[in-house]
């Protein structure tokens, strides 16, 4: 029970496919208290459905649309209502124009600009600074990147370069927060069929050669990055911030 008496917050579970739900049922397992916040009522009607099923009882959700400042303060509000000290954050949460995720990334938009990193990047600056109110205790929060923020993936176009944004925030909130001993990480995973995934043009293409070159030749789960989510959340990686961890089946050591 590596992380009994730990309370989670979980942000980003949008149905069954979600990594945020793959992670929510690891930390469960693990003996966390687990919490959760949503956007969108479509959201909501699927979170409580799968909570029901997987006898998550009493857990206690908040509703965070992450582009609106004051939406992000009332949840945290809201959430130290019911549960005062929080010990650990997942951010699951990323969203791009569907447009953008096609062809050139030099054709970018202004606007599509803006919105992905908002969204995907910004977004966990804010909500890492709401917890740390919570983080009394110290503590560590989590986000969720992939592979395109470091390297070119052909139509990843802008998330990537939002990822890029989202990695060198997890060092500087690493830098900012440690004081607190509260520590932030993220997880690279590898390419996962997810609602959001299935916006970026060709991805069909993108898992048959990842699952063809991958040193472990198959495509990771949303169970093992929940299972490395754990580890971040609990006392083993107590040493362990700034750090970006790749679990992508070994893709990301390849040069081909
Ligand atoms: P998903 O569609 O299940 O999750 C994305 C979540 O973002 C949804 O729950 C959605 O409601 C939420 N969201 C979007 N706009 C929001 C807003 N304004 N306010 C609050 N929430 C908002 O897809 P996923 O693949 O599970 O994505 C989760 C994270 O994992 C993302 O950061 C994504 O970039 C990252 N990731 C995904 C893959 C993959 O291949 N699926 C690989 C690596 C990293």
């Amino acid at each position: 029970m590596l992380l009994q008496n730990k309370n989670i917050l979980v942000m980003g579970v949008a149905n069954k496919w979600s990594i945020a739900w793959g992670v929510a049922k690891q930390l469960k397992i693990f003996g966390a208290n687990v919490v959760f916040s949503y956007y969108g009522e479509t959201s909501l009607k699927n979170l409580e459905k799968l909570l029901a099923e997987e006898k998550f009882e009493g857990a206690h959700l908040v509703e965070c649309n992450v582009t609106v400042d004051s939406e992000i303060e009332q949840a945290f509000e809201k959430l130290g209502k019911s549960v005062p000290v929080l010990h650990g954050l997942v951010h699951s949460i990323a969203h791009s124009k569907k447009e953008e995720l096609a062809g050139r990334y030099a054709d970018t938009s202004r606007d599509g600009f803006q919105l992905a990193h908002d969204i995907s990047a910004y977004s966990f600056v804010a909500v890492c600074k709401y917890a740390e109110k919570l983080m009394t205790e110290g503590g560590c929060c989590v986000a969720m990147t992939y592979l395109g923020g470091e390297r070119v993936v052909k139509n990843y176009n802008i998330m990537g370069v939002a990822k890029a944004s989202l990695e060198a925030s997890v060092k500087y909130l690493a830098h900012d927060f440690g004081a607190q001993n509260i520590r932030i990480n993220a997880i690279s995973a590898g390419p996962i069929r997810t609602l959001a995934a299935k916006g970026v043009s060709g991805f069909g293409d993108l898992i048959k050669n990842f699952e063809e070159k991958a040193p472990l030749h198959r495509l990771v789960t949303q169970e093992e990055v929940g299972k490395t989510a754990v580890y971040l959340l609990s006392d083993l990686a107590s040493g362990v911030t700034g750090e970006n961890i790749h679990v992508d089946c070994g893709y990301h050591v390849l040069g081909y």
